[in-house]
């Protein structure tokens, strides 16, 4: 995809406010951006999920992959429903202390509010913006769909937009205890923005995430994602981001088979140096990666080797090598 359409794309989705169970501006544009895009149908699920189809050219090969992100971002929101002046209430991970030395630095927005720092801004190869964690995955889920959508490329997969991740993962607690996911044999792969860790560097590509802060994802599906990148010949770090916990842990508690992408995300949730709050960041050229990444492994969903298989193998044949070394084995050694 051209630098220049998803940066159009990313401004959109960027653009759009949003907090946790307020996220109908983003639906809208998801809904939007996707409505020229052929093969592809989207349709809102019970909890307040965007669920999106592409229907490949071999429409009827299953889809394997869904592809997910959430729509919301912490935020301050009014507990009654109604406007934010009267009374606020600050939904998803954000310490005391910034959260104290910060409260009037917000732009409201009726029932909710965020803090009043940019939308979009793109300068230096990066992306700044109130919110890149995690409307950088919806970014790269309509790119994907969009891309494919183009090609009239064969392999079938869904694209999740979730809701309020940001407050336990509702939105995609519901669809998973939905069995829905289950049922269908869909592998999902969460696309997120993840606070930037050692060994993990910002720029350095997109990272395949092998676990988060509270558990390990599907080490086939692992090794499915790094198949791709290898076979489309993109650079990416391989890690256990730990700063948070991702939408794969909340699949993989209900019994879906998962693994996980992101990006490093600078000022997580907002927090910048010095207690100040500040636009969250990312690499540009990772976004890039990780659509590029995520094209390749909807686009050739079947045809996969079983990672498996192939390191068995590999091993197999190294332990023939040595095999001669074994048969002269000396037993206990002289003491000299
Ligand atoms: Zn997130």
């Amino acid at each position: 995809m051209h630098k220049e359409r998803l940066l159009e794309i990313a401004r959109t989705i960027l653009s759009c406010p949003t907090a946790p169970f307020h996220e109908g501006a983003v639906r809208a544009a998801v809904v939007e951006l996707l409505r020229p895009c052929r093969r592809v149908e989207v349709k809102q699920d019970d909890f307040g999920n965007l669920i999106a189809h592409y229907l490949g050219t071999d429409a009827e090969s299953p889809a394997r992959y869904a592809l997910c992100a959430h729509m919301d971002h912490p935020a301050w929101v009014s507990p009654d429903g109604k406007n934010i002046a009267s009374e606020r209430v600050f939904l998803g991970g954000v310490p005391a202390n910034y959260l104290e030395k910060n409260r009037g630095r917000t732009r409201d927005f009726g029932p909710f509010a965020m803090w009043d720092l940019p939308a979009f801004e793109e300068r230096d190869g990066r992306i700044y913006s109130r919110a890149c964690d995690d409307l950088i995955g919806c970014i790269v889920i309509v790119a994907t769909l969009e891309r494919l959508s183009e090609e009239g490329a064969p392999g079938s997969f869904y694209g999740l937009f979730t809701r309020a991740e940001e407050v336990g993962f509702a939105g995609a607690v519901g669809l998973a205890r939905s069995g829905w996911l289950a049922q269908e044999n869909v592998t999902v792969i969460s696309l997120e923005t993840s606070s930037e860790r050692l060994p993990a560097k910002m720029g350095d590509g997109p990272i395949v995430r092998v676990g988060d802060k509270t558990s390990v994802f599907d080490h086939v599906v692992t090794a499915e994602l790094m198949s791709a990148a290898e076979r489309a010949g993109i650079t990416v770090q391989r890690c256990l981001m730990s700063g948070g916990s991702c939408e794969a842990t909340a699949f993989r508690l209900y019994g879906v088979r998962c693994g996980a992408l992101c990006v490093a995300l600078g000022n997580y949730h907002n927090c910048g140096p010095d207690e100040r709050i500040e636009s969250e960041y990312v690499s540009t050229g990772d976004v890039r990666g990780l659509t590029a990444l995520c094209v390749e492994l909807v686009r050739h969903p079947d045809g996969l080797p079983d990672p498996d298989e192939i390191l068995r193998h590999r091993i197999e044949e190294r332990l023939l090598q040595y095999q001669s070394y074994h048969d002269r084995d000396s037993g206990i050694p002289p003491n000299e």
